[in-house]
């Protein structure tokens, strides 16, 4: 039977009321029994005195005398007679010595009234002597049995003590283990219970939805489960389809990056990622004191390209450009549309030398590699115009602007030309 934890509370409160009462019980019992013993031992102690008395009546007066009086031996006769008759409970043991007390009593009794009726005028003193120390024996066993009733009901009372202070304090223990126990057991139960709470509340921050189970059910925590269970199931699902949304922005976000970032003609890197990473470049160098070159590609006489096949195939030209230069570039370069029919090459760590040969093979490979229109090949040329960054370069934008320069110099030489730009933008090589 599973019992809510208020139930447990109200049986183990009156369970420790119940053991309070046993325990109030047991100390009363104990002062009865102690008290029975008690009287027992009073109760033979009266009987020891009264005979003691009756005896010192004897032997202290003549009881033959014709002018004896016995007043005072009745009086007291009546006395241990009224007692006896009204005896507390004894034991077996006790109740036999008190049975003997009341035999010789009796026969105490009859041999006094025997003395008493005719004083035994004519007895001869021997009979006489003989009768009364008869009556002497008489009551000093009586006195004897209520010594030894005595000295039993003293005994008892030691014993009777020592077992009752024991079963209390057995009582006591067992209240206090009982005590401790169920404080203990109950004191568990909240503390596993709302450790396991906690836990799963950690669980579920870290976005585990595991349900409560808890290792000590009760009713109140069992309704908390069932409440917090409802919740992570509702939460999970919900955050299940959070996490799905934020894969889908990311991914979008990933490809609307990608498209802003990107020439949608050539599919290459656009005027925009350009500058983003030529400005990362040129800062670089900055710290690196490494060299940074760059080339800048016009293609020749385009718009009559576009003029005389179309501007479709004017396109065509621009993409069959850009595989051209793809192939020619290290993977570390940087390949970039500016604009319009013009290109871009970031060659880091490259020398003017470098980047020379390079755009000399994109030339070369641009003679080799000519297009198809109406079954005619159509070749195309570029001008190249190559700076490298020095000193008096403050920011990307002026290497661009010496590229430029350069390439213009180029169209002025007669197109499908590379020109260098020196530290003065004076050209100082061409090819
Ligand atoms: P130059 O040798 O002096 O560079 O002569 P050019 O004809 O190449 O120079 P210009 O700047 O006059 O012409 C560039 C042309 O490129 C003009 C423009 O219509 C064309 N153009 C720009 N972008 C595109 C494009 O995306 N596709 C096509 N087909 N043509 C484009
Ligand atoms: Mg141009
Ligand atoms: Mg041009």
């Amino acid at each position: 039977m599973k019992l809510s934890l208020q139930q447990q509370i109200i049986f183990f409160t009156l369970g420790n009321c119940l053991l309070f009462v046993v325990l109030v019980a047991s100390i009363l019992w104990s002062t009865h029994i102690v008290d029975v013993t008690l009287k027992r031992e009073q109760y033979a102690h009266k009987v020891e005195d009264y005979t003691n008395i009756l005896k010192q009546l004897v032997l202290s007066e003549d009881i033959y005398a014709s002018n004896y009086s016995t007043s005072d031996w009745f009086a007291l006769e009546t006395k241990l007679n009224n007692l006896l008759q009204v005896a507390p409970n004894l034991t077996p043991q006790q109740q036999t010595l008190q049975n003997s007390i009341v035999n010789q009593n009796k026969s105490v009794q009859r041999l006094f009234d025997t003395i008493n009726k005719n004083k035994l005028k004519n007895a001869n003193q021997a009979i006489k002597k003989h009768l009364r120390t008869r009556l002497i024996t008489q009551l000093e066993a009586i006195r004897t049995d209520s010594i030894q009733l005595s000295d039993i009901a003293k005994k008892d009372i030691k014993n009777v003590i020592k077992n009752q202070i024991i079963f209390v304090l057995l009582t006591l223990v067992f209240i206090i283990l009982a005590l401790v126990y169920g404080a203990f057991k109950l004191t568990t139960v909240f503390k596993t219970s709302l450790n396991e709470v906690k836990n799963a509340f950690k669980k579920n921050h870290s976005g585990n939805f595991q349900a409560i189970q808890f290792s000590n059910p009760t009713e109140e925590f069992d309704s908390i489960a069932s409440a917090y269970n409802e919740m992570n199931k509702k939460l999970s699902i919900s955050t299940v389809s959070l996490e799905s949304m934020k894969k889908i922005v990311d991914e979008r976000t990933c490809k609307l990056e990608e498209l802003s970032n990107t020439d949608s003609l050539t599919q290459i890197a656009n005027r925009r990622a350009l500058f983003e990473r030529g400005n990362a470049e040129f800062s670089r160098i900055q710290r690196s004191k490494s060299q940074l070159t760059i080339m800048l590609i016009d293609c020749d006489l385009f718009k009559d390209i576009n003029d005389k096949y179309g501007h479709i195939f004017g396109d065509k030209v621009l993409q069959h450009l850009t595989e051209i230069c793809k192939k020619a570039i290290r993977s570390i370069d940087f390949f970039a549309r500016y604009g319009g029919e013009e290109f871009i090459i970031i060659l880091p760590d490259s020398s003017i030398n470098g980047a020379m040969e390079t755009a000399k093979r994109i030339q070369h490979s641009l003679a080799t590699h000519c297009i198809k229109f109406d079954e005619k090949e159509i070749c195309i040329t570029v001008s190249i115009g190559i700076s490298t960054v020095s000193d008096k370069h403050d920011n990307f934008e002026q290497l661009i602007k010496d590229a430029d320069m350069a390439m213009y110099k180029a169209k002025t030489n007669g197109r499908n030309r590379i020109e260098i730009a020196d530290e003065k933008n004076t050209i100082i090589k061409k090819a």
